[in-house]
């Protein structure tokens, strides 16, 4: 059906996008009872130093808890939540219970560094670096304890507060990332302009390297002007032992990947990767 909007254009409206927004309305209540509910839970993944293999910290990533589908990824709810108002909100609760989690693994692991993914609507509220720092100082935490992640599509939803704000966290001494890299139109440009410190290789470059001498290519060259531009590097997605090699001898620093373990809850992350303290001392 045919509807004049009263200024000479004319929408079309179709049935199956009625539904679509009829779906996207449902899944947002469902969202909103998902949160009241505390369905939303954190993972944990180790980041490990590629020298050695020493796991160094852990990046949070957020699964949904479904009563009824079960265990869900963030694709399956994080492009409805990051168009909601929940996203917010959603995202300080993951700063703040991964803060939580920091200071309690640090007390057996005292460099431990946890990583955190950003999103636009964070920034838009406007006093990000005041929130960071206020979950730094509620869990004694030093700001070197935190990794804060932002990808290019936070930097194109150009806000003019976003540099403002990431500067204020790159003093607060936080560390910035870069994740993804690689992977946007932008990438190159946006990193000369925003003062993060690390980045990391998005896991599309890392898992072709074995098969592509392209993407060979490619990571080894983000390696090295990342390491000219004085920034450290993180590969993600790294499967298997002959990648963590490759590597770590053209000097990526850190690395993510199912090699290393798949993001768990905290409980199993403990076990496998947290020394007890007892553990260190029978040492
Ligand atoms: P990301 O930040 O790039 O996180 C890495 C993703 O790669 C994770 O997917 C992780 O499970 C997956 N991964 C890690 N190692 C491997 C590997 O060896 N092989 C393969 N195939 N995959 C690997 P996940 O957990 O599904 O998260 C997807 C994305 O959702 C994240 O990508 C991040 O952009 C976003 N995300 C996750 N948690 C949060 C959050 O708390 N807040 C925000 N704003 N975004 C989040
Ligand atoms: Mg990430
Ligand atoms: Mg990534
Ligand atoms: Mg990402």
């Amino acid at each position: 059906h045919a509807h004049s909007t009263g200024r000479g254009a004319t929408v079309l409206y179709m049935p199956s996008l009625r539904a679509e927004a009829v779906a996207r309305r449902m899944y947002d209540a469902e969202l909103h009872r998902a949160w009241e509910r505390k369905e939303f839970v954190l993972f944990y993944q180790p980041q490990v130093r590629l020298a050695d293999g020493t796991v160094t910290g852990a990046e949070a990533l957020i699964r949904w808890r479904h009563p009824v589908r079960g265990l869900l990824p963030p694709a399956a709810f994080l492009p409805a939540l990051e168009a909601g108002v929940l996203a917010a909100p959603v995202g300080q609760w993951v700063i703040e219970t991964a803060c939580a989690q920091a200071a309690l693994w640090r007390k057996s692991q005292p460099n431990f560094r946890m990583s955190v993914n950003l999103s636009a609507a964070q920034f838009r509220e406007g006093d990000l670096p005041g929130k960071v720092a206020s979950a730094l100082a509620a869990h004694g935490l030093p700001p070197e304890a935190l990794e804060l992640e932002i990808t290019e599509n936070i930097i194109l939803d150009q806000q003019d507060t976003l540099l403002g704000q990431l500067e204020q966290l790159r003093a607060l001494g936080v560390v910035l990332s870069f994740d993804d890299f690689g992977t946007g139109f932008a990438s190159l440009n946006l990193l000369r302009n925003f003062p993060v410190t690390q980045i990391k290789i998005d896991k599309g470059f890392t898992q072709l390297m074995q098969t592509s001498p392209k993407d060979q290519v490619i990571v080894v060259g983000l390696i090295n002007m990342a390491h000219q531009l004085g920034l450290t590097v993180v590969a993600e997605g790294i499967e298997n032992r002959a990648d963590a090699e490759f590597l770590s001898a053209h000097g990526c620093e850190k690395g993510q990947g199912y090699a290393f373990g798949k993001p768990v809850p905290a409980a199993l992350f403990a076990e496998c990767f947290c020394p007890r303290r007892d553990d260190l001392r029978s040492a």
